[in-house]
């Protein structure tokens, strides 16, 4: 799926996205559930064609002819394959999408979610010019969007704040590094302080949570932590050492709605803010983003945005759209609340593969 506009972070720029989508087929339902591995192994070791093995050959014909009372039994049945979470989130979620329609209720109620609308945020990527991305910032205000997330990196970043800062002096701006800096930039990053930042993700290393203690307690911006965070025992050991003052949850790195959950609860309980991140997810993971955002825990907008400013034409119908206040309505209706257009996926599929018992 070509996107509408490319994104770039620290590590490099995506111009189309190649998907991996599990289906499962059980008592007369499809559960349809994404995997967000990136097309290269640069957010994570996880790429689309590690998921594509690792489901071919480890997950999907463990699951065939399986007994399953839910979603979450799904996470606890998943064969022992280290790692991979974001290919076990693609099976384990569909488990859950399926669920919810077995048992007719909403997707976002199974998850024990109470939000009606989640506030959206937005995450723009580095531009080829300042100006470039100040255009995009007013398109998304003027969009309705309740937070902006701009990416940083070194050389990319005090200046860039400032011209925001300078332009858009009351909105909420949080900033996000994937890993571009290292405790010797500690005195370069304290001038973020005076920006008024919702928050600075992730900016040290992609496995770091102890170092991000010792920054945090140089910082007045409160840190916020996404690629390091991969389970509830990752965010516990983040919270007591005080390393993040919010937490980024994301389904596929995390593993599935399981853990997320877990996550979720554990921050809920430390009163540590979480928000939903995203992952240039199709139809798909956005519906599922949603569902997880309807949790009393995700209090602040996270990077759950509409469809239309990623795809032209989105696989879902309708597609995910934001309210001129700034929140997607969430759906009532059964399920992930929004249909499948298996006739696009169908043309765009370039291969696929069906187990049967
Ligand atoms: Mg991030």
């Amino acid at each position: 799926m070509p996107l509408v506009h490319f994104f770039e972070t620290s590590v490099g720029r995506t111009t189309e996205r190649r998907i991996v989508l599990v289906t499962v087929h059980c008592e007369g339902v499809d559960g349809w559930g994404e995997c967000t591995a990136g097309e290269r192994p640069f957010y994570s070791e996880e790429s689309t064609d590690t998921a594509w093995y690792v489901l071919r050959e480890c997950l999907a014909p463990a699951f065939i002819g399986l007994e399953l009372d839910s979603g979450r039994d799904a996470a606890r049945r998943m064969p022992a394959v280290r790692g991979h979470r974001m290919a076990k989130a693609a099976l384990e979620n569909a488990v859950w999408d399926a669920e919810a329609q077995v048992k007719q209720v909403p997707l976002w109620k199974l998850v024990g979610g109470n939000r009606k609308e989640v506030p959206a945020g937005v995450s723009i990527g580095i531009q080829d010019s300042h100006e470039q991305l100040l255009e995009q910032i007013e398109a998304e205000v003027a969009a309705g969007y309740q937070r902006i997330k701009v990416k940083v990196k070194p050389g990319w970043d005090v200046e860039v704040l400032a011209k925001i800062r300078a332009q858009f002096p009351e909105i909420m701006l949080s900033c996000d590094a994937d890993s571009s800096y290292t405790l010797d930039h500690a005195e370069h990053l304290k001038q973020f302080d005076q920006y008024r930042l919702l928050m600075l993700e992730q900016p040290l290393w992609s496995d770091e949570i102890y170092l991000h203690s010792l920054l945090q307690y140089e910082l007045s911006t409160s840190l916020c932590l996404d690629e390091s965070i991969l389970s509830a025992r990752h965010a516990l050991a983040a919270i007591e050492l005080k390393a993040c003052r919010i937490l980024n949850v994301k389904l596929g790195r995390v593993g599935g709605f399981s853990e997320a959950i877990r996550i979720h609860d554990v921050s809920l309980a430390a009163e540590i803010p979480a928000l939903c991140g995203g992952m240039l997810e199709s139809g798909i993971g956005r519906s599922h983003n949603v569902a997880l955002s309807t949790l009393n825990g995700f209090s602040l907008p996270g990077d759950v945005s509409a469809s239309a400013r990623y795809w032209k034409e989105d696989i879902i119908e309708p597609e995910v759209t934001v309210a001129p206040w700034g929140t997607i309505v969430v759906s009532d209706s059964v399920g992930r609340g929004y249909t499948i257009k298996e006739d696009l996926i169908e043309r765009l599929t370039v291969r696929k593969e069906t187990f049967r018992g």
